[in-house]
């Protein structure tokens, strides 16, 4: 393999429920990142009701959760950690900006692959410790920012709205997380919806998102 392989095993959604005026119904994007030197990363791990579905959509890569070497949760809320437990081999798990083997917690800092090309970043925002997880040399040719829910979908770029009542705790500083990782990225997959391209347009509405905050 020469490029790095990112799968959105699972696009997320979320939108009122069709009974509940006052409930949601939501659950993550998961995303397997296949990293070039062999290893792999999983990126948001669905609710704790998803196990038997999680484990299916790795049998399809031909993937059983002993073969994850790290899992990444954007952050802490519970649609995106619920099976952290399928992946107890994992070297490594970080939530948010906290990372840990079994009992042990620790200080990580640098790349999550062996040529530096997968970075966990700090985005803040929708929570002040959210993280996002940037792939360099893809099979998508460009970089993919696997983002949480910095972005909610697609359309949260034309209706900030959309970002904003998902909840934010700092929307200025979401704002500009979101602009730099535009900046920085070719495809986004966001926290609730299909992996998307970015475009000069997307990307000059973004920008002027920050202008008005
Ligand atoms: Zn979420």
């Amino acid at each position: 393999m020469s490029q790095n392989q990112v799968i959105v095993l699972q696009a997320g959604y979320s939108h009122n429920d069709a009974n509940e005026p006052n409930a949601m119904r939501a659950n993550c994007s998961c995303t397997l990142i296949r990293c070039r030197d062999g290893s792999n990363i999983i990126v948001d791990t669905l609710t704790a009701w998803d196990g038997d579905q999680l484990k299916s959509l790795l049998a399809a890569q031909g993937l059983q959760p002993a073969d994850i070497n790290v899992v990444v949760c954007t952050h802490g809320h519970s649609d995106h950690i619920g099976c952290n437990y399928l992946f107890q081999e994992a070297r490594l798990h970080i939530v948010g900006s906290c990372a840990s083997n079994r009992d042990l917690y620790f200080e990580h800092a640098g790349a999550l692959d062996a040529h530096g090309e997968v970075l966990v970043e700090q985005t803040p925002g929708h929570t002040l410790s959210c993280v996002s997880v940037v792939v360099h040399n893809t099979q998508l040719n460009g970089t993919v920012g696997i983002c949480g829910d910095l972005f909610e979908r697609r359309a949260d770029i034309d209706d900030a709205q959309i970002w904003q009542a998902a909840g934010s705790e700092d929307e200025k500083r979401q704002a500009q997380e979101r602009h730099r990782l535009a900046e920085l990225c070719e495809h986004i997959v966001p926290g609730h919806g299909q992996m998307f391209a970015l475009n000069a347009e997307l990307r000059r509405k973004l920008r002027s998102c920050v202008e008005t905050m």
